[in-house]
C-alpha cells in the first residue's frame, strides 16, 4: 500500500498514520520527524530547518526533495509507505510522482483528514504542553494554517483532480478516525 495523508496541522495525521503501520505493514514515513531528529542531531541541515520550521515556513522543496527520495530508496519500502507530511506543496507533490514513475510504484490513495480550525487551535496548544515542539507555540500554529491553507490545501485538489483523493472527518476519537480511514481503503481496494 503507497498512501499519503493530507491534514492541516494538528489534524492527527501523524498520530494516525502511526497507527496505520501496524494495521498496513509498512512504514510511516514522516517529514516533520525527519526534521526534527536532524535538528535533534545538530547536523547542518537539521539547524537550518529549525529556524525555518519554528516561524512555521516550509523547508524549500528541494531539499525535502533530496530527503524523502533517500528515504524511499531504502530497502523497508518495498512494500509500500505511508507518507505524512510530505507533499506539502504541488511542487513537491509533482516530484513525487517524477520518482515514483521511476521505481514504478505510483501513489495508490491519498486521505485527507478534515478538522474545524476551533479544534484545531485546542489540540495544538494540548501538544505544546505535553510534547514541547518548538513549533507549537501560538503564533507559530497561526502561521502554519496560513501557509497550509496557502501551499499545502492544493495538494489535496492535485490528488483529487488525478483521482486519488479521499475526504475524511477527523473528529471522534481516535480509533473511530482509524476505522474511518480503514473502511475507505478496503472500499477502494474493493473497487480496484
Ligand atoms: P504538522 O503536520 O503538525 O504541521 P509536521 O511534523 O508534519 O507537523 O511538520 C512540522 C514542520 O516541518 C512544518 O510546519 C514545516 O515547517 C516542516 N515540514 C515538514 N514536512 C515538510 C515538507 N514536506 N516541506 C516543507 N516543510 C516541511
Amino acid at each position: 500500500m503507497r498512501l499519503v495523508i493530507l491534514g492541516p496541522p494538528g489534524s492527527g495525521k501523524g498520530t494516525q498514520a502511526a497507527m496505520l503501520v501496524d494495521e498496513l505493514g509498512v512504514p510511516h514515513i514522516s517529514t516533520g520527524s525527519l526534521l526534527r531528529n536532524a535538528a535533534k542531531r545538530g547536523t547542518e541541515l537539521g539547524l537550518k530547518a529549525k529556524a525555518i520550521t519554528d516561524k512555521g515556513e516550509l523547508v524549500p522543496d528541494d531539499i525535502m526533495s533530496d530527503m524523502i527520495e533517500e528515504r524511499l530508496s531504502r530497502e523497508d519500502v518495498a512494500n509500500g509507505f505511508i507518507l505524512d507530511g510530505y507533499p506539502r506543496t504541488v511542487t513537491q507533490a509533482k516530484s513525487l510522482d517524477v520518482m515514483l514513475e521511476r521505481l514504478h510504484k505510483p501513489v495508490q490513495e491519498a486521505i485527507h483528514i478534515d478538522v474545524d480550525p476551533e479544534l484545531i487551535i485546542e489540540r495544538i496548544a494540548k501538544r505544546a504542553l505535553e510534547e514541547g515542539r518548538s513549533d507549537d507555540a501560538e503564533e507559530t500554529v497561526r502561521n502554519r494554517m496560513r501557509v497550509y491553507a496557502e501551499q499545502t490545501a492544493p495538494v489535496a485538489d492535485y490528488y483529487e483532480d488525478h483521482g486519488l483523493l479521499t475526504r475524511i472527518l477527523g473528529d471522534g476519537d481516535i480509533d473511530e478516525i482509524l476505522q474511518r480511514i480503514l473502511s475507505v481503503l478496503k472500499v477502494n481496494a474493493s473497487s480496484d
